[in-house]
């Protein structure tokens, strides 16, 4: 069987650990915590970056920080992960669903404003597939009305909107190290990225169980203490150790990646160009990451059908999100803004091909003949 996913390995992350292991510290905040977090902040041009046990925490701690309260609503799209929703659900708000755009089923930047209303505080856009939301318009946008932005680029870590790198450009973002993204921190694992100055104080303190801890250690205040809310949201120094592992190969896992999403478009394009199927869309201007490589079948039927040809030719390959205000929860906490012209139509027919670092070159080649296979029937 082709599994849809499997973790990456660069081979330097045991190593790591074993130093880590050795330094006899293991807690948050150590040397390889600092390494990654300076790594992300050279790399992104993000003014602060911090370290979270997933990009789950990362987007509730960006809900806290903006003070989320009950009767505030939220702006994102439906099709998403749970998370980006119940960051701000946990702290009482009202999540605004607003349609996609069918090139990049991502938000789409035009009804943004239709979804406004006086108790908005927050959009949150998700780059889907590590392609960019149209940032220029969003940022606008959100500064006419005096709103936050909290990127969601959980999936969108190298990849860049104009030269600028996902997660530099709204207020505050968050990148996750799950296994299934591009790069993992062992398995679990996120990070916070600041880009508005006046956050980032208080970003420390409640990452470090509301007290004034980092300050202490930077000599800032002459005691630790407890002063403000907060949890405890750092991962430990193996997390850290095995995505440092990643990090000093992020460039050869990234050009890997490119090179499998180029090789499934070039062999699918005579597919395309028949209309069975459709590929990716990526626009103009934008620098994607090979995050996914995803097909778009005619409908839902085409789909399931399609999903069980493949596995009976032993690959994988699952759909994404069910439209979240189609789930029960997404019906208590959510509203949908206008009208669901794309959300659910380009979900239903939406596949993910395999893609991981480890995937060999006879495997893509399986899959690719497996697909022809399994259009012909
Ligand atoms: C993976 C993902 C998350 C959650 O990441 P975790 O690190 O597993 O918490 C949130 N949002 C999106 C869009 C994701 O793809």
């Amino acid at each position: 069987m082709i599994p849809f996913n499997k973790a990456p390995v660069t081979g330097l992350e045991i190593n790591f650990i074993k130093e880590a292991v050795n330094s006899g510290k293991l807690a948050g905040d150590g040397d390889f915590s600092r390494r990654c977090e300076k790594w992300f902040e050279d790399t992104t041009g993000s003014l602060k970056t911090l370290l979270t046990p997933s990009c789950t925490h990362a987007l509730e701690l960006a809900a806290l920080l903006i003070d989320t309260q009950p009767g505030d609503e939220i702006i994102m799209p439906s099709y998403t992960f749970v998370s980006t929703a119940n960051a701000f659900v946990l702290r009482g708000a009202k999540i605004v669903f607003v349609d996609i755009r069918p090139d990049t089923m991502n938000i789409d930047e035009n009804l943004i404003e239709d979804a406004i209303t006086s108790q908005t505080k927050a959009i949150v856009p998700v780059h889907y597939a590590g392609v960019a939301c149209e940032m220029d318009t969003i940022m606008a946008i959100a500064s006419k009305y005096s709103l936050y932005v909290i990127e969601d680029a959980a999936q969108g870590v190298m990849s860049k909107y104009k030269g600028k790198a996902l997660g530099s450009i709204g207020h505050m973002a968050a990148f996750s190290f799950h296994e299934t993204k591009n790069y993992t921190s062992g398995g679990e694992g996120g990070l916070l990225l600041i880009n508005d100055k006046s956050l980032i104080s208080r970003a420390e303190i409640m990452r470090e169980k509301g007290t004034n801890r980092s300050q202490f250690f930077r000599g800032m205040v002459d005691k630790y203490t407890w002063v403000d809310i907060g949890s405890s949201l750092l991962p430990s120094e193996i997390q850290s150790a095995y995505l440092w592992g990643q990090l000093l190969e992020a460039e050869k896992i990234n050009d890997k990646r490119l090179d499998d999403w180029h090789f499934y478009y070039k062999a699918l394009t005579p597919l395309a160009d028949s209309g069975k199927v459709a590929l990716p869309i990526i626009p103009e201007g934008l620098t994607h990451n090979a995050h996914m490589f995803y097909l778009k079948l005619k409908d839902f039927k085409s789909r399931t059908a399609f999903i069980k040809e493949m596995k009976n030719q032993n690959i994988l390959t699952p759909f994404h999100y069910i439209p979240l205000h189609s789930s029960p929860a997404g019906q208590d906490f959510g509203v949908f803004s206008g009208v669901d012209v794309f959300t659910t139509k380009e979900s239903e027919k939406l596949v993910r091909l395999p893609m991981y670092y480890g995937l060999g070159s006879t495997e893509r080649e399986e899959i690719v003949a497996a697909i022809y296979k399994s259009l012909e029937s």
